[in-house]
């Protein structure tokens, strides 16, 4: 069996980091989760100690303080609900913290879970008490996992510093595996400078072009069928609606596995003291979804953008000089005006970008938008598609044309009623076979003949 690569992306919230809270008199106040407002700051205070060398003992979810981080009165607030005190801290906690507090251990519970659920079993202690799930039954069955850690926002809010303390304390997990384990995973973090309450999916291009970069290796190396062997996974128990569905959005297209888990908010119900189960993440395919998902210019990659611009280049060059549609002809007969679209009387364009690896018509590598029209002549056999003519003509224009070549299909119909077009049965049946060996090829379509608004297909199965 081949082995799996697999992308986790798990957005950072303020769920994601606790802290193990002492009094100046060593005296223990229990877990405890900053305040948003306090987050840029508490990220930064523990990454600098950190860095200093204070690290004295760590377990799969915590890590432990050599030295307490001294967190000066007023300077870090934590939650504390006003109308439902026991809900977090007691009133009593929260006048304690309202002095100096020092901070012994840090706790990581939702990033430890899903870790967890992308190591071989076979690593684990408690294996056989936990459901095996999505998780690799061995090493073997893992080419490589990559966590990619998004954070968002600036100022007060921002959590960049506690994703670099999460990167760090999970890759210190690792250190403690054989050297075929650790050489297969990874882990980054990706920042976008937005305030996470107005972030859009098209602020979040440079993750999925990491994505992208990953998937693309996966079928450089095994070419067909890359679609199984690298999967996507979606973890996203916790941030701002605005950022999970951003995340949902982007990545729609890669019928992701959404990671949940559901009982986030309870926090520390669980402890490295009390372990219990309430965070183990629950899988739900997003392949069902089968809707258009649409896209904003800012988020589309440089070869869907010129197949675009060069669709309603296109557009406009056709109407100029085919001003009347072949269903208004069709009342008024004109055999020959309507003799390339008489079987469905409904005009398609569509523009396959290439690149020209070989510098065939310019410098190498270039991309190369090819123009293409459906052609419906009424005989049994009589259907020519856009997206095969434009990839037909491609071939003739690149001879040494190969699949990995073909970028992005854009495909606009110039009836309304056919709006956001999907490949037929056959062109779809192309594409697939295209999209085996290339993972980026996107699919493209509009909202209506004036092609404006740019829609994606989601889930790369076409
Ligand atoms: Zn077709």
């Amino acid at each position: 069996m081949k082995a799996q690569t697999r992308c986790i992306i798990h957005n950072i919230g303020h769920h994601d980091l606790f802290l193990e809270l002492y009094t100046p008199e060593h005296q223990r106040i229990g877990w405890c989760r900053p305040l948003s407002k306090s987050i840029a700051w508490i990220g930064e205070a523990v990454l600098n100690h950190i860095q200093q060398g204070s690290l004295s003992y760590h377990d799969p979810s915590s890590l432990c303080f050599e030295h307490d981080l001294v967190i000066p009165a007023g300077q870090c607030r934590f939650e504390y609900n006003e109308q439902s005190r026991e809900t977090f801290i007691s009133r009593e906690t929260f006048e304690v913290l309202q002095g100096e507090v020092r901070v012994r251990s840090i706790y990581a519970p939702l990033v430890q879970e899903i870790v967890l659920s992308h190591e071989p079993i076979d690593h684990l202690e408690s294996a056989k008490s936990r459901k095996q799930g999505t998780r690799p039954q061995s090493l073997d069955a893992i080419e490589k996992v990559i966590f990619f850690l998004v954070t968002a926002g600036a100022g007060k809010n921002s959590p960049r510093g506690i994703a670099q303390v999460i990167k760090h304390i999970v890759e210190l997990r690792w250190q403690d595996y054989p050297q075929s384990h650790q050489s297969k995973y990874f882990i980054d973090c990706e920042h976008v400078h937005t305030d996470p309450h107005a972030i859009m999916p098209s602020q979040l291009l440079g993750l999925e072009t990491r994505v992208v970069a990953e998937a693309s290796q996966v079928a450089e190396k095994h070419g067909k069928h890359w679609r199984e062997l690298f999967k996507l996974y979606l973890s996203v128990s916790t941030g701002t609606t605005f950022m999970i569905s951003a995340l949902s959005l982007s990545f729609a297209e890669w019928s992701p596995v959404v990671q949940t888990i559901a009982s986030a908010r309870h926090i520390l119900s669980c402890t490295p003291e009390r372990p219990s189960r309430v965070y183990r993440p629950r899988e739900k395919e997003m392949s069902s979804i089968n809707e258009w998902v649409k896209l904003e210019s800012a988020q589309l990659d440089q070869a869907s953008d010129l197949a675009i611009d060069e669709l309603r280049d296109w557009r406009e060059a056709y109407l100029e000089q085919r001003q009347t549609r072949p269903a208004e002809l069709k009342a008024n007969q004109k055999d020959e005006e309507v003799f390339f679209h008489r079987k469905g009387l409904k005009e398609v364009l569509c523009v396959v970008v290439i690149k020209d690896r070989f510098g065939v018509e310019g410098p190498k590598n270039s991309l190369i938008p090819i123009r293409g029209i459906n052609a419906e002549v009424s005989l049994p056999t009589g259907t020519l598609c856009a997206e095969r003519n434009a990839i037909g003509t491609a071939l003739c224009r690149f001879p040494r044309l190969e699949r990995r070549d073909i970028l992005a299909v854009a495909v606009l119909s110039l009836e309304p009623s056919l709006a956001k077009l999907g490949p037929c049965g056959a062109c779809a049946e192309w594409l697939a076979k295209v999209q085996e060996v290339s993972p980026s090829l996107r699919i493209i379509s509009f909202a209506s003949p004036a092609a404006d608004e740019v829609f994606v297909k989601p889930a790369l199965h076409i």
